[in-house]
């Protein structure tokens, strides 16, 4: 089974393309079941609005509605996802509003530390005057916090702190090892995302080090290509499951209405 199940749409504002086009295109490239993630509203996460962020909270009826639609008239599975911003210390919040939408499974991603931005292009000189493992220290401490939270089904491209390149001067296995055991403890799943590939860091979400413990450990892993544009819908999937395959995954995580199932990986 391969399946995408990170797909943005123009809806989130920073996206083009629209839902047909991205089920078009993935299926052309093997995807054989799709999930939709556009980003959460983040007005209804406690946060203010922001346009060309994520979706407006009037928009996710119709995301519903036509994703419903797509179920009908296609012939792949299409699940209802989404990519919601993980805040520490608003997590009543998030529960609850999350509560009230049927999705079939839900991304955490950290894409804020201290309110900067750190995976948009604009904000990326922010890097030059910081200590990088302080840095690392501090992500992956949100990363752990938000598995702990038990809001969500997948931690999104769990170490994309490295987009720009910054990685730790020293050693820093202490940090990716306990990670990966609170995301064992939690039981949350980790998401191949391939769009690191096409990032200035050129390495898939997560690394080969990640990779390698989540497998020694059992944490169960997925699929997602990140795409923000049509051409990038199940980009690279393939690659990424001979990765998996040659670690020694032999299933991946399908999820649907918040339960996951395990299926076998394609030979390759
Ligand atoms: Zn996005
Ligand atoms: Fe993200
Ligand atoms: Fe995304
Ligand atoms: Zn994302």
């Amino acid at each position: 089974m391969i399946v995408d199940y990170h797909l943005h749409t123009s809806r989130c504002g920073h996206a083009t393309g629209e839902m047909a086009e991205y089920l078009a295109t993935a299926r052309k490239r093997g995807v054989e079941e799709v999930g939709f993630a556009d980003h959460f509203p983040l007005e209804l996460l406690g946060e203010a609005r922001k346009k060309g962020i994520s979706m407006a909270a009037e928009e996710l009826e119709g995301y519903f509605a036509e994703i419903k639609e797509l179920q009908q008239t296609v012939d792949i599975p299409v699940k209802i996802g989404a990519e919601v911003d993980y805040f520490p210390g608003r997590e009543e919040t998030a529960a609850q509003v999350l509560a009230g939408y049927d999705f079939d499974y839900l991304i955490g991603s950290v894409h804020y530390l201290d309110g900067w931005d750190f995976t948009h292009p604009g904000r990326r000189d922010l890097y030059a005057g910081k200590d990088i493992m302080e840095l690392y220290r501090q992500y992956f401490a949100a990363i752990c916090r938000l598995a702990e939270s038990g809001l969500f089904d997948i931690v999104g491209h769990l170490d994309v702190i490295k987009k720009f390149g910054y990685f730790p001067p020293g050693d820093w296995t202490e940090i990716i090892d306990k990670t990966c055991r609170v995301l064992k403890e939690t039981g949350i799943c980790v998401e191949f995302n391939t769009s690191g590939w096409r990032a200035p860091v050129g390495e898939a979400y997560p690394g080969p080090a990640f990779l390698q413990k989540c497998r020694e450990l059992g944490v169960p892993v997925t699929l997602g290509s990140d795409a923000h544009s049509v051409r990038d819908a199940g980009r690279d999937l393939d690659r990424a499951v001979r990765i998996l395959r040659r670690l020694g995954f032999r299933e991946i995580a399908v999820f649907s209405g918040r339960r996951r199932t395990m299926c076998p990986l394609p030979p390759v």
